[in-house]
């Protein structure tokens, strides 16, 4: 069994796909052919957002916006600590300073409450109010914005960070890396704050088979700072450059594979729900050992993870052990909040900061998840799970 399966996703595109490469090994438009284009207007109008710039990879995505908005050497930029590492990576590799904010433990997204708390302690220079990376204690750091990330496939809160960031002045990128396809109050993900990020990694709902991203946006400037960022910075024409930018941008084959792709997208994301609810119902009897996951009212998550919350101190090892000795892949996302890594321990967070992402970390455990995971598959996990747990138990 794979963690992720995409061999009938292949089979069921496969002569489109084919046709769609050769067409552009033919061309020989290799960089920034038509298929890009064609690919930034046809996720524009399925996100909703007025302008849609592909590019290199997610991570890139996610410094073309934070470039486009000009951050720098003394910003503060909150985010949580239970990530992927790119969406802080990228806030220090431009010389701006990551603010951890805790997550909340239904959703694992971003937990506005402590939003506030933290931008009053950035403000005030006081980690009484917030835990604060340590040189934002000597010197006054500007809360720039917030990178709100859609974690595990589920969007977070915009309505209340996006409150939260405009009585302070702060823009709102959303880190959609996990969750294109999902949607927020009847929108879709990667239509929500100045800048939405997404990625086409090939794990992700939406993926390609190499690196890719995109950013969204309703702003024509912050477009076409981003359109010139992607190629190094480019002006009037190739040979005119006008700021200093990457080589970003995203192939045509890629844009290709990704068009392929997206014609059944919106099947897959149906089948991605039919496969977690189906997960959660086998599941629930089992609530007094662990937690599905929770997924508001007004949103649908595209599941780009289905991850259980195991509540007792152990169980989640020996259920990951347990399954894998039966042939059951599983995953840990995250097993080591960013604060505890080695990359940032220069902020000097303290153990016990973010008590919610630390406590997340030892508990979590991702099941196999794709559009294509049989009902025998299925049953065979959730078995093994409940063998592990009713061992444990007696134990
Ligand atoms: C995958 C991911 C990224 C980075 O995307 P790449 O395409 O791998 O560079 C950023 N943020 C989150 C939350 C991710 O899951």
């Amino acid at each position: 069994m794979k963690f992720i399966d995409l061999g009938v996703q292949r089979q069921r595109i496969e002569n489109d796909l084919k046709k769609r490469i050769e067409k552009i090994i033919q061309e020989g438009k290799y960089i920034m052919g038509p298929e890009v284009n064609e690919l930034e207007h046809v996720l524009a109008e399925f996100v909703g957002a007025k302008k849609a710039l592909s590019c290199s990879s997610g991570t890139d995505a996610l410094l073309l916006a934070l470039l486009a908005k000009g951050v720098g050497p003394g910003d503060a930029i909150f985010t949580t600590p239970f990530t992927f590492v790119a969406t802080a990576e990228v806030i220090s590799l431009i010389g701006a300073t990551p603010v951890f904010v805790d997550i909340d433990r239904d959703t694992y997204n971003i937990d506005t409450k402590d939003l506030t708390h933290a931008i009053a302690a950035i403000k005030s220079s006081n980690q009484e109010d917030y835990p604060i990376p340590k040189n934002a204690i000597k010197n006054k750091l500007r809360p720039a914005g917030v990178i709100a990330v859609d974690l595990f496939g589920l969007p977070a809160d915009y309505d209340k960070i996006i409150k939260i960031a405009h009585e302070h002045n702060m823009f709102v990128i959303g880190d959609a890396a996990q969750s294109f396809g999902a949607m927020y109050k009847g929108k879709r993900a990667g239509s929500f704050g100045d800048i939405a990020c997404t990625s086409f990694f090939p794990a992700k709902p939406l993926g390609c088979y190499g690196d890719g991203g995109m950013c969204f946006t309703d702003n024509d400037d912050i477009a076409a700072k981003i359109a010139s960022l992607r190629s190094h910075g480019t002006g009037a024409d190739k040979y005119d450059n006008v700021r200093i930018g990457i080589n970003g941008r995203l192939d045509t084959i890629q844009a290709g594979i990704l068009l392929s792709k997206f014609s059944i997208f919106k099947n897959e994301i149906e089948l991605r729900n039919s496969v977690a609810n189906r997960y959660t119902e086998l599941i629930s009897d089992l609530r007094d050992y662990i937690e599905t996951p929770y997924i508001p009212d007004d949103c649908l998550s595209v599941w780009a993870q289905y991850t259980l919350l195991t509540n007792k101190p152990g169980m989640r090892d020996k259920i990951q052990k347990d399954l894998n000795a039966k042939g059951i892949p599983t995953a840990i996302y995250y097993p080591k909040p960013l604060h505890f890594q080695t990359a940032f321990s220069h902020l000097g967070y303290p153990p016990g900061s973010f008590r919610v992402s630390e406590a997340c970390a030892t508990r979590v455990i991702s099941l196999p998840m794709h559009p294509y995971l049989s009902e025998d598959q299925q049953d065979f996990i959730v078995e093994a799970i409940k063998e592990s747990i009713q061992s444990h138990a007696s134990s």
